[in-house]
């Protein structure tokens, strides 16, 4: 049995969920199928998520949001009228979208949550009425019935334990499955929305609960490329890599997979595989627990920007006890998250997504290091990315870092930290935002240049 998650742009438009069927009718062995709310058809196009956070904003503003419900609304009738659905489901959708409207504003992130996750669970709806009307046996299941039950934090939910226990049934329905991805329920019963892109997130825990042979995740590209297809000439594609490898890159700026769609698969041992729904045929990218690392030490490289540096120096904080617990809890405090702490004999780095941080924060931050600290300097500087290599064979490969650095040199870029974890799966490096690119395609003709396919 078969666990098939489709994402946004496989479930944007009529002709994409025709594909979709096909896709599912092909195998019989593909008996739950999760789905994404209807994502971009063209590059400038809104995703419905989008569409449903600017009528929540609306609603919240007071000022009506009939336009921005009227435009969601469209997306499905649009999609239902090209499916030869009828006017049933579009008002049942509709009438859907009127009470999350009219729900309770109190608490706003709750209330954005609530709306947000209408987008999949909309969809799921239309497409088990699509799937029932070509005569497949097919049924919506909400989450709450089926007992997806998550952490009380609107936006960035996570399944609770029982959660696996209560979903294990699915796999003994008859039928197939249609089950809206992104969200799930507290104990209480509040609708609460994983982290966004998290509909991959729902379908590997569907995966692990329901021990799965196998969690396909179909997207829009043939296999996870070694580097960004958009800055490298057709990057060379991965064909087998660990979980451990997929995580690292899906954080560290890899689009393909949500990085927390990982771990319940990996621990419930069900294989991933990343596939193409408009090239079903293609073979894909096999995410399993081991591979052969001898020919590709390195497997990926991913670059992310929008980062900043917290920088502190203090003469003596080397022999100061409680300094790090100290200045990590000014971060606590303003709820901030930290990515790396490079560290010297009398300074200290700490480096955060800048989206965290606001002109206020920054001075409080920076106020409170100096009063409670006594730090001799802080200051905070913006605008760097992170460049990572990733692969589980650098471990025991002599040199790659010296390979790296001179690549980095050849693109004429400062390498502003390096960072390598214990367990040696990436090597990081911090540099400014505007060099990414170029550092990127020379890594890439470092490390992957001779290579055909990765990972076999
Ligand atoms: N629709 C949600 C988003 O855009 C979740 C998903 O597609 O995975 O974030």
């Amino acid at each position: 049995m078969k666990v098939s998650k489709f994402g946004g742009t496989s479930v944007a438009s009529a002709s994409q969920i025709k594909k979709v069927a096909a896709i599912v009718q092909e195998d019989p062995s593909r008996k739950i199928v999760v789905v994404s709310a209807p994502g971009k058809r063209f590059s400038d196009d809104i995703k419905v998520t989008d569409l449903l956070i600017s009528l929540a904003d609306a609603a919240l503003s007071g000022n009506g949001a009939e336009k921005e419900l009227q435009a969601v609304v469209d997306r499905y009738a649009s999609i239902a009228e090209e499916l030869g659905l009828g006017d049933d489901i579009i008002h049942v959708i509709e009438e859907d979208l009127r009470g999350r409207v009219a729900h309770d504003k109190e608490n706003r992130d709750l209330f954005v949550d609530q709306m947000k996750a209408s987008g999949e669970d909309n969809n799921a709806k239309l497409i088990a009425a699509y799937f029932s009307s070509i005569g497949l046996e097919a049924e919506y299941v909400n989450p709450k019935d089926a007992g997806l039950v998550v952490s009380d934090e609107p936006g960035r939910a996570r399944a609770l334990p029982e959660a696996y226990e209560n979903l294990k049934s699915l796999r003994d329905r008859q039928g197939i499955v249609v089950f809206p991805g992104f969200f799930g329920f507290t104990q209480e019963g509040v609708m609460m929305t994983f982290a966004r892109g998290g509909s991959d997130i729902t379908g590997s825990i569907l995966a692990a609960a329901t021990k799965a042979e196998l969690y396909e995740n179909f997207t829009d590209v043939d296999s996870v490329f070694a580097a960004n297809p958009n800055v490298v000439d057709s990057p060379v594609e991965i064909k087998r890599m660990t979980y451990r490898e997929m995580r690292e890159l899906s954080y560290a700026g890899f689009s393909v997979l949500h990085d927390e769609a990982l771990m319940p698969a990996f621990r419930h041992s069900v294989p991933v595989c990343i596939k193409n729904t408009n090239n079903p045929s293609a073979e894909g990218t096999m995410i399993v627990a081991e591979r052969e690392y001898s020919k590709s030490p390195v497997i990926g490289i991913a670059t992310d920007g929008g980062f900043s540096t917290i920088y502190v120096s203090k003469y003596l904080m080397n022999r100061e006890i409680g300094f790090g617990r100290r200045l990590l809890q000014i971060l606590e405090d303003e709820g901030i998250s930290y990515e790396h702490t490079p560290s010297g004999i009398d300074d200290l780095s700490i480096i955060v997504r800048s989206h965290q941080l606001t002109p206020e924060k920054e001075e409080r931050i920076m106020d409170r290091c100096r009063k409670e600290l006594e730090v001799d300097d802080v200051h905070i500087e913006h605008d760097f990315a992170m460049v990572v290599l990733v692969g589980e064979g650098m471990n025991n490969t002599k040199g790659l870092t010296a390979r790296a650095t001179a690549a980095i040199t050849r693109a004429d870029a400062n390498i502003e930290m390096i960072n390598q974890g214990s367990s040696e799966v990436s090597l990081v490096f911090g540099i400014q935002n505007s060099d990414t690119d170029k550092v990127l395609k020379e890594l890439y003709q470092e490390f992957f240049s001779t290579a055909a396919v990765l990972g076999v």
